[in-house]
């Protein structure tokens, strides 16, 4: 049997880069989840759909084909009809898009398969805001991380910028307290911790020490 473990936390708690470098010390794959939610947000924006059109996001849902593949390097790629998507998906106006389809149920059920799959073929990391929860309730490590939402937006500022991008700190801090409500507060499939998951805060925390901590967590744990 595959070993799962679920990452769940809110946007910029460093889940990604935590289970990135988890993922590689155990040697198992790591699934973001969210670049899948992504995917289908860059999609209905390309129609010029708005995030929260249902009317016109589940009908799209029967004619695109969303599909996670992985590289040489063994990072994943996400693949929006055979298209890499994989860095489209990484701007602030994506990132609303994506919590927006994310609270489409019709969206959530159209993911499941494929991100159950991945775990049932493979050992994974995967992170995300419901997999302890809901993807992989029998998961055998669960861990929720958290940090504060400035500390979360000066990551995700600092992790922009060195992109190139040009951003606010204030437009990320607003966007990243508006991801968290409506992750937290929509009907389905809400961001929270499942009852069994290890709670990590890594608020004021360099990586290095964040990774450590995780690492020694999931070591003591398999
Ligand atoms: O993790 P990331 O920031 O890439 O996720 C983008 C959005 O996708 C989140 O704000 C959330 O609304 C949604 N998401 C989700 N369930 C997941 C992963 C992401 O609803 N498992």
């Amino acid at each position: 049997m595959a070993t799962a473990i679920a990452i769940d936390g809110p946007a910029g708690a460093g889940k990604s880069t935590i289970a990135r470098f988890a993922a590689k010390t155990l040697g198992f794959i790591y699934v973001d989840t969210g670049a899948l939610y992504r995917a289908i947000g860059l999609s209905a924006q390309r129609r010029g759909y708005a995030g929260d059109d249902k009317a016109s996001i589940i009908p799209m849902l029967n004619e695109i084909k969303v599909e996670l593949a992985f590289n040489q390097a063994h990072e994943q790629i996400v693949l929006l009809d055979g298209e890499d998507v994989s860095g489209l998906i990484r701007t602030p106006e994506i990132s609303m898009m994506a919590s927006a389809v994310s609270a489409i149920p019709e969206v959530r059920a159209f993911l499941l398969d494929l991100q159950r799959d991945m775990a049932h073929r493979n050992n994974v990391i995967m992170d995300g805001r419901d997999i302890g929860t809901v993807v992989l309730p029998d998961a055998q490590i669960k861990i929720f991380l958290s940090a504060s939402p400035e500390c979360r937006a000066r990551r995700r500022y600092d992790e922009l910028i060195e992109k190139g991008m040009d951003v606010k700190y204030e437009d990320i801090l607003s966007d990243v307290i508006a991801r968290d409500y409506a992750d937290s507060h929509r009907d389905i499939a809400p961001l929270k911790p499942a009852d069994d998951a290890i709670m990590v805060d890594t608020s004021g925390e360099d990586l290095e020490t964040s990774v450590n901590k995780l690492v020694n967590i999931m070591r003591s744990r398999l």
